[in-house]
């Protein structure tokens, strides 16, 4: 299976706020804040990495922090919801927790089986904790609030609402080696065996729907995950074949990455586990200072004093 597609590696989505960000990441969902660097191609904004301990590819969710960007809007041609495991019996344990902070939760919902528990970050951006019917055995970080009987073991499934499935359901099986699992109602689910968690994807189908609007509490893109660069640049082959336009690998210092846009709309990236988020500190310090990358490390002063201080 090393030379599968292994589930997600990560996913981005866009902020307002970085402090609002990281206070509702770190304390109200207990995730680590394993890395704290700039958008590589806007270094006068964060990039801001939530994961377990060691920031294991799957477990990650990152934000680009645009303060002063307005709301956007979830629709169709987007990834609409995140999903992330969660331990059986945790549910009622989280709608507390998240009403005690004001969180705006619906109600818990029942899909191909598995219990939901769908929310939405201060942004607005769409998630839900869902009690995976197989075992996940992923390490959780835990805080002083948020102990291992109901800490995220990371994630499990994303949904794409789309106009129509077909060409991206082809992608998911005929490139990314995923396979149709069930439906119901316009909601089809995918999965790949490559990896046992992190491994699911429903495609939501929407004929009529709204496109949806790029900006805050939506998500930028999905990183799928791959063992090294080596099956990373066999993909970059076989999706170029298939007639898609993608970028060349692009180091992102804690990975290498491929991007390109899937037919329904939604930018994925292709992203590796070499060399992962402790090559720059060690990993009791990940997240805690502030990570530039060589080309942006001459402007360190002056990031320093313009970039809010998360405390
Ligand atoms: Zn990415």
């Amino acid at each position: 299976m090393e030379n599968h597609i292994l589930g997600f590696h990560h996913v981005t989505a866009i902020a307002n706020n970085a402090q609002r960000n990281f206070d509702f990441y770190t304390h109200v969902l207990g995730l680590r804040l394993v890395k704290k660097t700039v958008n590589f191609d806007d270094p006068s904004t964060y990039h801001l990495y939530y994961g377990n301990e060691e920031g294991t590819p799957g477990t990650i969710l990152t934000f680009f922090p645009w303060e002063g960007i307005g709301p956007g809007k979830n629709g169709v041609g987007m990834a609409t919801e995140i999903g992330y495991s969660v331990p059986r019996d945790s549910l009622d344990n989280w709608a507390g927790r998240l009403r005690e902070f004001g969180v705006s939760i619906d109600e818990p919902a029942e899909r191909f089986g598995e219990r939901c528990l769908p929310f939405v970050d201060p942004d607005g951006l769409s998630l839900s904790f869902v009690v995976s019917k197989t075992t996940d055995d992923r390490p959780a970080w835990e805080t002083a609030d948020v102990k291992q009987d109901i800490a995220t073991r990371g994630l499990r499934s994303v949904t794409l609402t789309l106009q129509k499935i077909d060409r991206t359901a082809k992608v998911l099986t005929d490139i990314f080696g995923y396979s149709l699992l069930a439906q119901e109602g316009n909601r089809y689910r995918f999965m790949t065996d490559a990896i046992p968690n992190a491994s699911i994807v429903d495609l939501l189908e929407e004929p009529k729907g709204q496109l949806g609007r790029n900006a805050a509490g939506t998500n930028h893109h999905i990183a799928f995950r791959v063992a090294n660069e080596a099956v990373q640049m066999e993909y970059h082959e076989t999706i170029l074949r298939k007639g898609f336009q993608i970028t060349p690998k692009i180091n992102r210092d804690y990975f290498f990455s491929l991007y390109f846009r899937e037919p329904g709309g939604v930018l994925f990236e292709i992203a590796t586990d070499n060399p992962g988020f402790t090559v720059d500190e060690p990993l009791e310090k990940l997240g805690e200072s502030l990570r530039l990358p060589g080309q942006h490390e001459a402007l360190r002063t002056n990031l320093e004093s313009t970039l809010p201080a998360l405390k």
